[in-house]
């Protein structure tokens, strides 16, 4: 078997509810390492620095691509964000599952890096709640909504790259799911390919 974890994005339009699903599951089930990403953008009211965001200024977070120490990195309305490599590639040689929340394009490059990641898409279960969801929060100016329902309209395109997709009805519902999809996401060929190779080896000897 691979002992390795497994590496799981989660990703879905800006409102869906994903920060909420995140913090969920690892309250839930303590087999979850949740990477903390940069940003260039503010903090918004509550938020502290390093634990929903480490934020960063840009010039630094340009050093850091330079040094390759972002797994993937995605502008997004107007700024940055991206993941710190150190942390990821340690917990996942703990054997521990690490959850990424990042955007699409992120998505794809850590996908394309590590074809082994799980990606799961959450959507809302229709446009109109997701407005609603996006305009509850009380946080956002009418353009950074505006920007945000644009960006999910130019979004929808890639969501048949992702390998699962679940509907964020019910929090506590669609938390098991989430869960459910990752370890069944265990047994397939492809994230087994050291034990598949094992006993291809073992059988070729047989006479
Ligand atoms: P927000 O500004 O609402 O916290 O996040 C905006 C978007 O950036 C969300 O879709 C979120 O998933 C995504 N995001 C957060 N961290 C990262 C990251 O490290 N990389 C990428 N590519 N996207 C991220």
């Amino acid at each position: 078997m691979n002992h390795k974890g497994l590496l799981v994005v989660i990703s879905g339009f800006s409102g869906t509810g994903k920060g909420t699903l995140v913090k969920e599951i690892m309250k839930k089930y303590n087999n979850y390492s949740l990477s903390i990403s940069m940003t260039t953008r503010q903090p918004r009211p509550g938020e502290v620095d390093g634990r929903e965001y480490f934020f960063t200024t840009d010039e630094e977070f340009e050093k850091l691509i330079k040094e390759d120490g972002l797994i993937e990195h995605a502008g997004y309305c107007g700024h940055y964000y991206g993941t710190p490599r150190k942390f990821v590639e340690a917990e996942l040689e703990k054997g521990k599952d690490v959850i990424l929340e990042i955007e699409m394009q992120g998505a794809l490059q850590v996908k394309k890096k590590f074809p082994e990641t799980l990606l799961l898409f959450v959507t809302p279960p229709s446009v109109e709640e997701l407005e609603k969801r996006l305009r509850g929060r009380g946080t956002e100016t009418e353009e950074v909504i505006h920007q945000r329902m644009m960006r999910a309209k130019e979004e929808q395109e890639y969501i048949d790259k992702y390998d699962m997709l679940v509907i964020n009805d019910d929090l506590d519902k669609c938390v098991t799911e989430m869960h459910d999809i990752i370890n069944a996401s265990r047994f397939t060929p492809d994230r087994n390919k050291k034990l598949i190779s094992d006993i291809r080896a073992q059988l070729s000897e047989l006479k």
